[in-house]
Parts: C-alpha cells; structure tokens; sequence
C-alpha cells in the first residue's frame, strides 16, 4: 500500500515535472501573447555573441518575438547600392534565423521608412544615394548637429509621393522578409517631424494626416499581397498637443488624424520610456492590435507589464485579444549593448536603469502575472 502510494507520488512529481514548462508557456501566452524584445541588428562582428545572448538570455526568458532593425545592415541583392559598412550576408542572417527558431522566437525585421531618414549630422543611405527622395532637399545637413535648430531638422524624411521611391522601398522590404522568413515587418514610421513640408512641389499644402495614412495604407498593402503583416510605432497617431505627450512621444504636426484612416491590421507598437501612460487602451479602441514597449525605467515597465495584464482582464473577449503584450525596446547596436549595458559598465541615470536591467524587471513580472492569474 505504502508503495502503491509512493508510486503514485512519484508518478504525478514526474507529470509535474513535465508539464511544468508546458503549464508556464501556456499562462505566459494568455497573460503576455507577445513578450517582445527590439535592438539594431548585430554588426557581422558581433553576430556570434549576439547568438549566443539570444540561446542565454532571450530564450530562457520567455521572449518570443524578436524585433531587429536591420535598415541598411544587410548585403542586399536588389539594392547593392544601399549596403552599409561591415554587414551582415544572407548566410550570417540565416544563422540568426536559425537561433530564433530553435528558441520559438518570431522575427521581424525593421527598416526605417518615411522617417529617420537621417541621424545627427549623418544623412542616411536611402537619401544618399538617392537625393531626389529627399522631402527638404533645401534643408542642407549640419556639420555640427544641435537641436533645437532653425530648420526644425530632427531626422529627414524621404516624399511619400515621389513616383519612384517605393519601387526602391518595396524591393528592399521583400528582400528583407525573405531572407529572415517572416511573415512580418516593422516599418518604423516613428517622429516623422517632416511631411507635406511647404516647399515639396508634390506634398505641399496637402494634409498630413492623409499623407501619413496614405503611406502607411501603400506599405501595408504590399505586405498583405504576400500575407504579411505591416508593424510601425504609434507615435504620429496620438495627438501631442491635447495629450500633453509632446512632440517626440506624440503628434504636433496633426498626422494623428490618420488613426482613422489607416487599416485595422497594422500593428501598433506604442512607445512611453518615462511614464506608463495608457494609451494602449486608445488603440486598442481604435481597433488595433497594440504592444506596449519601454526603454530605460524598469519601475514604469513593470508598470506597464501590469496594465497590460489588467485590460486583457477587465476587458470585452473582442477587445482583450488586442492588447497583445510588451516589447522591450534597446536603442544602441546589439554590439554596444552587450558591450556596455549587458556587461554591467553603462552607469544608470538618475530614474532611470539600462535597458537590460529594465528587460530584465520585466520578463520577471511578466512570468510573476503568469502564475498569479
Ligand atoms: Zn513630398
């Protein structure tokens, strides 16, 4: 009898056992679908260490999906002419491909479009190359970058309307999704500062929630023509001004109309690094499917983490489904921050952790939530 019992003991500590990650991936997925993590793609250099930090770290903390900004990162075939220095070739790619799989990790790659077309002082290699893309070509590149500046200048954008940037565009992003296998893209689209500028002979005068909408409708329909998925930031879809969101957070320049206006199946990727606004619940109302992403405050991430939790509690079964989690944000080359910040030598600011210690606060409340609801 004593055996029997020991048996059964044994029996249900081994179930246990076994099922125990299969119980907590379960929980995870219904408390946090998405557990999210974005960084610049590794330079061909740090490929090996950046694998090795997606086996050690990504992997065994539950991240499953892994947004890279490749932008110009890449030995592209049908632009050679738009490669960067020291980057990465197909095979190098499908080695992180392949790391991602074996970790169940979805990847989706990221190449700054409309937006961000320069940086600083540094015009950026699509505009380069190809100058007459460029929506202020009037407004020359500083040799020493200040902000602010007479010109507005935060980042250049390319025009929307000019009749042969998206054939270069949309090469680049087929390109691109092949070689990492998605069935998704993140665009950025993020503080877009410059569009319908007055002087643009196409975009003048027109209404930039429009133009706005009307870009992220041309991207998002030649990724659906082969099932993917159009990801951008939510910024210039949230009004600065009524918010009190301000002008890199939100909208001055009144594209936040364009939350009407853009199709319901583009994912919103909605950035606070300073405070846990709720904003989410906004898009979400709105019809979309939102993450939420921090930076550098691990306090308001965990905040947010537990909002996040809290609407797909409180909310309708239609609205639940989107609000589909969080995505760590890093905002240095994988290089740099496995140099500097995974490495423990970044000094935090006053309020404020690096992005690892903030990543690292949470996927712990991300997994705490899982075995509390
Ligand atoms: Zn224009």
């Amino acid at each position: 009898m004593i055996e029997t019992q020991f048996f059964k003991t044994l029996v249900v500590a081994v179930c246990m056992l076994v099922l125990a990650p299969v119980l907590l991936a379960d929980g995870l997925d219904d408390v946090m679908p998405i557990r999210g993590f974005c960084i610049a793609a590794p330079r061909a250099k740090d490929l090996d260490a950046f694998i090795a930090f997606i086996n050690k770290e990504l992997g065994p903390r539950h991240v499953n999906t892994l947004i890279l900004r490749v932008d110009y990162n890449f030995q592209f075939e049908s632009h050679p002419e738009l490669r960067d220095q020291d980057i990465l070739s197909k095979d190098q790619v499908k080695q992180l491909v392949a790391a991602c799989r074996s970790n169940q990790i979805r990847v989706i790659p990221q190449i700054n479009l409309l937006g961000h077309q320069s940086w600083a002082s540094t015009l950026g290699k699509l505009l380069s190359v190809y100058p007459d893309f460029d929506e202020t070509p009037h407004v020359k590149m500083p040799e020493k970058y200040e902000w602010p500046n007479p010109d507005g200048l935060y980042c250049k954008s390319y025009c929307p309307l000019h009749p042969e940037v998206h054939q270069v565009v949309f090469a680049l992003m087929d390109e691109i999704c092949d070689v990492f296998e998605t069935d998704a893209f993140h665009a950025g689209m993020d503080e877009v500062f410059y569009i319908g500028d007055d002087k643009c002979p196409r975009c003048s005068g027109r209404d930039k929630a429009e133009l706005f909408a009307g870009e992220v409708r041309t991207l998002r329909d030649h990724l659906a023509q082969k099932g993917r998925v159009l990801w951008i930031w939510g910024d210039r879809l949230l009004d600065g001004k009524t918010t009190g969101l301000g002008l890199w957070e939100a909208s001055f320049n009144n594209t936040h109309r364009a939350v009407d206006m853009i199709p319901k199946d583009v994912m919103i990727c909605d950035w606070h690094y300073e405070r846990p606004d709720q904003t989410a619940v906004y898009f979400a109302m709105k019809g979309f499917n939102v993450v939420t992403c921090p930076f550098r405050n691990a306090k308001a991430a965990v905040a947010q983490a537990q909002d996040m939790a809290r609407f797909r509690r409180s909310s309708t079964p239609a609205m639940k489904e989107r609000f589909k989690g969080m995505v760590q944000t890093v905002w240095s080359d994988a290089g740099q921050f496995l140099e500097r910040d995974y490495n423990g030598k970044t000094d935090s600011q006053a309020g404020r952790t690096t992005p690892w210690d903030c990543f690292k606060a949470l996927s712990d409340e991300i997994v705490k939530l899982s075995k509390v609801e």
